[in-house]
């Protein structure tokens, strides 16, 4: 039995991933499950999996399932604290991280600290920390394996592989919705316009990042760290159809592909069956149904997001993390509709502007910069037009 603890049990990665556990009765078991405040949600996960140890991080929350759960087995546990209890469950053999945004960054490092097998979807911890994620990681001995569609696509294609002969790596994006839409008919979409993903099922966050092309900005970043790779070595292009999940290219010129239907479950159950592959009854892809696939270069004047996270990452230091925490910022914001879409830009723009940057030694000057970064971003979005 593979023991489990899932981060952020409760979105569209943790959901993905009990689909695939419940699969598998015999071969894993759920020890720990986390969630932000769906209590809800959480009791109805514990009543299926019988966890030992749960945590919310709304106190609040907690306090309402712990009195419906009172004579259950299942331990709650509230706030950050509870969370990283959580995250370093002393039965866990594989944790999945799978909160949303810098506040998955803590959590995924005390997994690692506790020398803890982890399996990473939650990326932004990765563009603000990558760093000092991949070194505790190292100095505890844990490996950790991507959930990330575009970074599973990589590492299939590298197992087996020498680092040294990868020419460069190629991550696909769709596009998201907005794709054909002109920059003035971009300016001023709905947060459900900008929402409703061609291709994939995703939280609210993802979903507008992908709308910006920060999506595939983050995952440059994510990319340099999972696989040790130089800016130059990454590259992106337009694969509107989202069959092809990456490619690598390698000095020989042979180019190597991952390809599937765009459904989370498939990354996902490769992680927890890994170094295994299971069989999971999921629709097969029919390249003759899809008829065709294509591919454009990134207009980086219409998603000029992409460019600015390719700078952030060859700047270095605290840039990243300060582009991270503006978008989480102005992402919240047009999400709330306190501003439009072209402000998203503008706003992490602004904020990068004003930043002076610095060598991130520590995990506290990562979280100094996050912290400036919110202040800063939050100062733009005040000053913001009302859409
Ligand atoms: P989601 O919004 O659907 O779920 C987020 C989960 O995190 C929920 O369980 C929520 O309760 C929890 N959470 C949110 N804020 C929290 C906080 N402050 N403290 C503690 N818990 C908190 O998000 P998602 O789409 O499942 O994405 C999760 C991560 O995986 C993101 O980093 C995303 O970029 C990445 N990812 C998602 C997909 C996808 O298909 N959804 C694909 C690739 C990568
Ligand atoms: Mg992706």
């Amino acid at each position: 039995m593979k023991k489990i603890v899932i981060l952020g049990a409760t979105g569209s990665i943790g959901t993905s991933t009990l689909d695939i556990i419940r699969r598998f009765p015999d071969q894993f078991q759920v020890v720990g499950l986390t969630a932000k405040s769906s209590d809800e949600k959480l009791e109805f996960l514990i009543k299926q999996f019988h966890p030992s140890l749960v945590a919310l991080q709304d106190e609040r929350s907690a306090t309402n399932l712990r009195k419906r759960l009172s004579h259950s087995g299942t331990e709650v546990l509230s706030g950050e604290k509870g969370i990283l209890e959580v995250a370093r469950h002393s039965e866990a053999d594989l944790v999945i991280s799978a909160i949303v945004g810098a506040a998955g960054l803590l959590p995924t490092l005390s997994a690692i600290q506790a020398k803890k097998l982890v399996a990473i979807a939650n990326k932004e911890p990765l563009v603000m920390a990558g760093e000092i994620i991949q070194r505790e990681a190292a100095l505890n001995g844990v490996s950790i394996l991507p959930i990330d569609s575009e970074h599973s696509a990589i590492f299939q294609v590298l197992n087996g592989e020498e680092h040294r002969t990868i020419k460069k790596i190629i991550l696909t994006a769709s596009g998201g919705p907005l794709l054909r839409f002109s920059k003035e008919m971009k300016e001023n979409v709905s947060p459900e316009e900008a929402l409703a993903h061609p291709n994939w099922e995703m939280g609210p966050k993802i979903s507008i990042d992908s709308a910006t092309l920060m999506n595939k900005g983050l995952e440059i970043i994510e990319a340099k760290w999972l696989f040790d790779l130089p800016a130059k070595k990454i590259d992106v292009v337009i694969h509107p159809q989202s069959i092809i999940h990456s490619m690598v290219e390698f000095v020989d010129r042979s180019v190597v592909a991952q390809l599937g239907l765009p459904d989370m479950r498939t990354p996902i159950s490769y992680v927890l069956h890994y170094p295994h592959r299971a069989a999971i009854s999921l629709p097969s892809l029919d390249l003759t149904e899809v008829g065709t696939l294509t591919f454009e270069k990134p207009d980086t004047d219409a998603f000029p997001l992409l460019k600015t996270a390719y700078a952030a990452l060859e700047g270095g230091g605290t840039l990243p993390a300060v582009l991270n925490a503006a978008n989480e910022e102005a992402v919240t914001a047009f999400l709330e509709k306190r501003i439009s879409f072209g402000m998203i830009n503008h706003v992490i723009q602004q904020t990068l502007e004003a930043h002076i940057p610095q060598v991130t030694k520590t995990l506290d000057d990562v979280l100094e910069a996050d912290r400036w970064a919110r202040l800063e971003g939050k100062r733009w979005i005040k000053q913001s037009p009302v859409c």
